[in-house]
């Protein structure tokens, strides 16, 4: 799969794909990211990507013209294996669910807003969506840009040592505990300052460290995230029978 990231802050990446995962996938080529500066599709002697909005108000925003100069060069003839998103406050919210939809497509451009915004015309026209990492403002798209791509690339086949690992995680809804958080998890040593690992797991009896994270994995997500069982519910309106995590 293909990343293009649209910024005026290119070097912001040399940081979050310099290291684990995503950076051993660039280099085994189970993906490739591809930094763009927005600044190339300026004719101006400053390389002018904001302006004013037009009503007054506060602050710039990013002018459609560049970003539909770039998205148009970068992508060349719009085919549907492509997907454009525009990363925004005020976009639908980015879930497990989505990254598993996102990845699969084979190129995916992700536009990041800086100043008060982007024009409302590259939401409108150019986007195929836009998408918010959380409900709060960021300075800028550059975060939530990493975000996506960090989420998305350890779903695409090859990225991850073990494949399984992606489908038995928190939110995954293909895993068989489907929406559940994670269970809780434990490495060396069996014993530290008197907090004991669960007896179970120690066992070696596989069914019932099984059946124990199983549990452990609905009473974490009781806990603390009740909406997700609720969310379940709705959707798979049948009680649980059997997840593991
Ligand atoms: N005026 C905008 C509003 O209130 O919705 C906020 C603009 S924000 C300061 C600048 C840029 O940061 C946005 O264009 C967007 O690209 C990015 N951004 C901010 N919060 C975000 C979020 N929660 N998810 C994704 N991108 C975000």
């Amino acid at each position: 799969m293909v990343f293009h990231v649209l910024t005026i802050f290119p070097e912001f990446f040399q940081g979050p794909f310099g290291h684990g995962v995503v950076a051993r996938a660039g280099q085994t080529g189970a993906l490739q990211i591809r930094i763009h500066n927005l600044r190339d599709w300026t004719f101006d002697r400053h390389k002018t990507v904001d302006d004013r909005p037009f009503g007054g108000g506060e602050g710039m925003l990013l002018k459609a013209e560049p970003v539909f100069l770039a998205v148009e060069s970068i992508l060349g003839e719009r085919r549907a294996e492509q997907r454009v998103v525009l990363l925004s406050a005020q976009g639908r919210l980015f879930q497990q669910a989505v990254a598993e939809r996102l990845a699969g497509y084979a190129e995916l451009l992700l536009i990041c807003g800086r100043y008060e915004g982007v024009d409302e015309r590259v939401a409108e026209h150019l986007a195929d969506e836009e998408l918010s990492i959380g409900d709060y403002v960021l300075s800028g798209g550059e975060l939530a840009a990493a975000v996506v791509i960090d989420a998305v690339a350890r779903l695409l086949p090859g990225v991850l040592g073990n494949e399984a690992s992606a489908v038995r995680e928190s939110f995954s809804a293909s895993g068989e505990g489907g929406l559940l958080l994670d269970c809780p998890q434990y490495t060396r040593p069996a014993d530290l300052r008197g907090w004991k690992v669960p007896e179970v797991l120690l066992s070696g009896h596989h069914e019932a460290i099984r059946r124990w994270r199983r549990d452990a994995a609905r009473e974490k997500t009781r806990r603390l995230r009740p909406d997700l069982l609720q969310l379940r519910k709705q959707e798979h309106e049948s009680p649980i029978v059997e997840e593991v995590c």
